[in-house]
Protein backbone atom coordinates (compact mmCIF):
# COMPACT_ATOMS: atom_id res chain seq x y z
CA UNK A 1 0.00 0.00 0.00
CA UNK A 2 1.36 3.54 -0.98
CA UNK A 3 0.64 6.30 0.92
CA UNK A 4 2.05 9.79 -0.09
CA UNK A 5 2.56 12.56 1.86
CA UNK A 6 2.10 15.88 0.45
CA UNK A 7 5.69 17.63 0.45
CA UNK A 8 4.87 21.11 -0.06
CA UNK A 9 5.67 22.46 3.44
CA UNK A 10 5.62 21.28 6.79
CA UNK A 11 5.78 18.19 8.62
CA UNK A 12 6.82 15.63 6.05
CA UNK A 13 9.67 13.32 7.29
CA UNK A 14 8.69 12.38 10.57
CA UNK A 15 4.95 11.26 8.70
CA UNK A 16 7.04 9.24 6.19
CA UNK A 17 8.80 7.49 9.53
CA UNK A 18 5.21 6.91 10.85
CA UNK A 19 3.79 5.38 7.55
CA UNK A 20 7.25 3.22 7.20
CA UNK A 21 6.76 2.27 11.14
CA UNK A 22 3.35 0.30 9.99
CA UNK A 23 4.12 -0.98 7.07
CA UNK A 24 3.27 0.93 4.37
CA UNK A 25 4.86 2.42 1.77
CA UNK A 26 5.77 6.40 1.61
CA UNK A 27 5.44 8.13 -1.28
CA UNK A 28 6.67 11.95 -1.63
CA UNK A 29 4.46 13.86 -3.40
CA UNK A 30 5.29 16.97 -4.99
CA UNK A 31 2.82 17.60 -8.22
CA UNK A 32 0.22 16.29 -9.44
CA UNK A 33 1.61 13.07 -11.47
CA UNK A 34 2.97 11.89 -7.64
CA UNK A 35 -0.79 11.73 -6.76
CA UNK A 36 -1.95 8.86 -9.67
CA UNK A 37 0.58 6.21 -8.07
CA UNK A 38 -0.87 6.22 -4.70
CA UNK A 39 -3.77 4.89 -2.51
CA UNK A 40 -4.16 7.43 0.40
CA UNK A 41 -2.70 10.83 0.98
CA UNK A 42 -1.46 12.67 4.60
CA UNK A 43 -1.78 16.31 4.40
CA UNK A 44 0.66 17.30 7.15
CA UNK A 45 0.95 20.03 9.55
CA UNK A 46 2.46 23.41 8.96
CA UNK A 47 0.97 26.80 7.93
CA UNK A 48 -1.97 26.42 6.15
CA UNK A 49 -1.48 29.55 4.29
CA UNK A 50 1.74 28.73 2.49
CA UNK A 51 0.42 25.61 1.88
CA UNK A 52 -2.69 26.77 0.51
CA UNK A 53 -0.61 29.38 -1.85
CA UNK A 54 2.05 26.55 -2.80
CA UNK A 55 -0.89 24.21 -3.52
CA UNK A 56 -2.20 26.94 -6.10
CA UNK A 57 0.83 27.62 -7.30
CA UNK A 58 1.93 23.93 -8.34
CA UNK A 59 -1.90 24.10 -9.64
CA UNK A 60 -2.51 20.98 -7.56
CA UNK A 61 -5.99 22.18 -6.26
CA UNK A 62 -8.55 20.73 -8.71
CA UNK A 63 -6.60 17.63 -8.25
CA UNK A 64 -6.45 17.47 -4.78
CA UNK A 65 -10.12 18.20 -4.62
CA UNK A 66 -10.54 14.99 -6.94
CA UNK A 67 -8.57 13.11 -4.98
CA UNK A 68 -10.27 13.34 -1.94
CA UNK A 69 -13.38 12.76 -3.19
CA UNK A 70 -12.76 9.15 -4.14
CA UNK A 71 -9.41 8.37 -1.84
CA UNK A 72 -8.63 8.49 1.83
CA UNK A 73 -6.96 11.57 2.64
CA UNK A 74 -5.60 12.40 6.75
CA UNK A 75 -5.14 16.01 7.28
CA UNK A 76 -3.43 16.79 10.53
CA UNK A 77 -3.39 20.27 12.09
CA UNK A 78 -2.91 22.78 8.85
CA UNK A 79 -3.93 19.97 6.87
CA UNK A 80 -7.10 19.32 8.60
CA UNK A 81 -7.55 23.27 8.06
CA UNK A 82 -7.17 22.71 4.25
CA UNK A 83 -9.56 19.53 4.22
CA UNK A 84 -12.34 21.65 5.75
CA UNK A 85 -15.44 22.95 4.16
CA UNK A 86 -15.68 25.67 6.27
CA UNK A 87 -12.94 27.68 7.81
CA UNK A 88 -13.76 30.64 10.20
CA UNK A 89 -13.27 34.10 8.91
CA UNK A 90 -12.05 33.10 5.22
CA UNK A 91 -12.83 30.84 1.83
CA UNK A 92 -12.16 26.77 2.30
CA UNK A 93 -9.55 25.33 0.40
CA UNK A 94 -9.66 21.54 -0.70
CA UNK A 95 -12.63 21.77 1.31
CA UNK A 96 -13.65 17.99 1.00
CA UNK A 97 -14.46 16.88 4.64
CA UNK A 98 -17.72 18.13 6.27
CA UNK A 99 -16.77 20.22 9.49
CA UNK A 100 -16.24 23.69 10.18
CA UNK A 101 -12.60 25.09 11.76
CA UNK A 102 -11.25 28.03 13.79
CA UNK A 103 -7.62 28.27 13.11
CA UNK A 104 -5.04 29.09 15.99
CA UNK A 105 -8.07 28.13 18.18
CA UNK A 106 -5.41 26.96 21.49
CA UNK A 107 -3.68 30.54 21.20
CA UNK A 108 0.28 30.80 20.05
CA UNK A 109 3.44 28.52 19.73
CA UNK A 110 3.95 29.59 23.12
CA UNK A 111 1.21 28.31 23.94
CA UNK A 112 1.33 24.52 22.93
CA UNK A 113 1.39 21.90 24.94
CA UNK A 114 1.02 17.86 24.92
CA UNK A 115 -2.10 15.77 26.63
CA UNK A 116 -3.10 12.12 26.72
CA UNK A 117 -6.36 12.15 25.33
CA UNK A 118 -8.77 9.44 24.54
CA UNK A 119 -9.10 8.61 20.41
CA UNK A 120 -12.37 6.17 19.65
CA UNK A 121 -11.30 2.58 18.17
CA UNK A 122 -7.85 3.37 20.00
CA UNK A 123 -6.69 0.88 22.83
CA UNK A 124 -4.71 3.12 24.69
CA UNK A 125 -4.53 6.94 25.39
CA UNK A 126 -2.73 8.95 23.10
CA UNK A 127 -0.06 11.28 23.47
CA UNK A 128 -1.39 14.42 21.32
CA UNK A 129 0.81 17.74 20.65
CA UNK A 130 -1.01 20.92 19.77
CA UNK A 131 0.92 23.62 17.82
CA UNK A 132 -1.12 27.00 17.23
CA UNK A 133 -3.21 24.00 16.54
CA UNK A 134 -7.22 24.17 14.83
CA UNK A 135 -10.48 23.20 16.53
CA UNK A 136 -13.34 22.30 14.74
CA UNK A 137 -16.13 24.01 15.94
CA UNK A 138 -19.35 22.24 13.71
CA UNK A 139 -19.46 18.99 12.00
CA UNK A 140 -21.86 17.31 9.58
CA UNK A 141 -24.66 15.01 11.25
CA UNK A 142 -22.90 12.03 9.39
CA UNK A 143 -19.46 12.77 10.86
CA UNK A 144 -17.74 10.70 13.87
CA UNK A 145 -15.90 12.63 16.49
CA UNK A 146 -13.00 10.19 17.33
CA UNK A 147 -11.45 12.81 20.08
CA UNK A 148 -12.37 15.86 22.32
CA UNK A 149 -9.87 17.89 24.27
CA UNK A 150 -12.05 20.46 27.26
CA UNK A 151 -15.33 19.21 25.18
CA UNK A 152 -13.54 20.87 21.88
CA UNK A 153 -13.61 18.24 19.00
CA UNK A 154 -9.99 17.83 18.09
CA UNK A 155 -9.76 14.37 15.92
CA UNK A 156 -13.10 13.33 13.76
CA UNK A 157 -13.45 11.25 10.74
CA UNK A 158 -16.22 11.96 7.55
CA UNK A 159 -16.75 8.95 5.84
CA UNK A 160 -13.02 8.10 4.03
CA UNK A 161 -11.76 11.67 5.24
CA UNK A 162 -9.59 11.59 8.52
CA UNK A 163 -8.75 14.87 10.76
CA UNK A 164 -6.90 15.88 14.00
CA UNK A 165 -5.93 19.15 15.55
CA UNK A 166 -2.84 17.72 16.63
CA UNK A 167 0.53 16.30 15.59
CA UNK A 168 0.58 12.56 15.54
CA UNK A 169 3.74 12.35 13.71
CA UNK A 170 5.69 14.12 16.79
CA UNK A 171 5.55 10.90 19.33
CA UNK A 172 6.47 7.64 18.43
CA UNK A 173 2.76 6.37 19.30
CA UNK A 174 1.60 5.26 15.98
CA UNK A 175 -1.92 3.96 16.29
CA UNK A 176 -3.85 6.76 14.57
CA UNK A 177 -1.86 5.69 11.28
CA UNK A 178 -2.36 2.32 11.90
CA UNK A 179 -6.17 3.31 12.23
CA UNK A 180 -5.62 5.35 8.63
CA UNK A 181 -4.02 2.38 7.03
CA UNK A 182 -6.88 0.14 7.87
CA UNK A 183 -9.20 2.98 6.36
CA UNK A 184 -7.17 2.83 3.01
CA UNK A 185 -7.32 -1.02 3.06
CA UNK A 186 -11.10 -1.30 3.59
CA UNK A 187 -12.00 1.09 1.34
CA UNK A 188 -9.34 -0.39 -1.45
CA UNK A 189 -11.71 -3.64 -0.48
CA UNK A 190 -15.11 -1.37 -1.08
CA UNK A 191 -13.84 0.22 -4.17
CA UNK A 192 -11.86 -3.22 -5.95
N1 LIG B 1 -1.79 27.59 12.89
C1 LIG B 1 -1.45 26.92 11.67
C2 LIG B 1 -2.37 27.32 10.54
O1 LIG B 1 -3.34 27.99 10.76
C3 LIG B 1 -1.48 25.41 11.85
C4 LIG B 1 -0.43 25.00 12.83
C5 LIG B 1 0.12 23.62 12.64
O2 LIG B 1 -0.05 22.97 11.63
N2 LIG B 1 0.83 23.22 13.64
O3 LIG B 1 -2.11 26.97 9.44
Amino acid sequence: MKIGVLALQGAVAEHVNAIQAVGAEAIIVKNNHHLSHIDGLLLPGGESTAMHRLIDYHDMLVPLQAFAKNKPVFGTCAGLILLAETIEGQSPHIGAMRIAVQRNAFGRQINSFETNITIQHLSESFPAVFIRAPKIVAVHEDVEVLATYHDDIVCARDRHLLACSFHPELTNNVSLMHYFIQMVKEHNEVVS
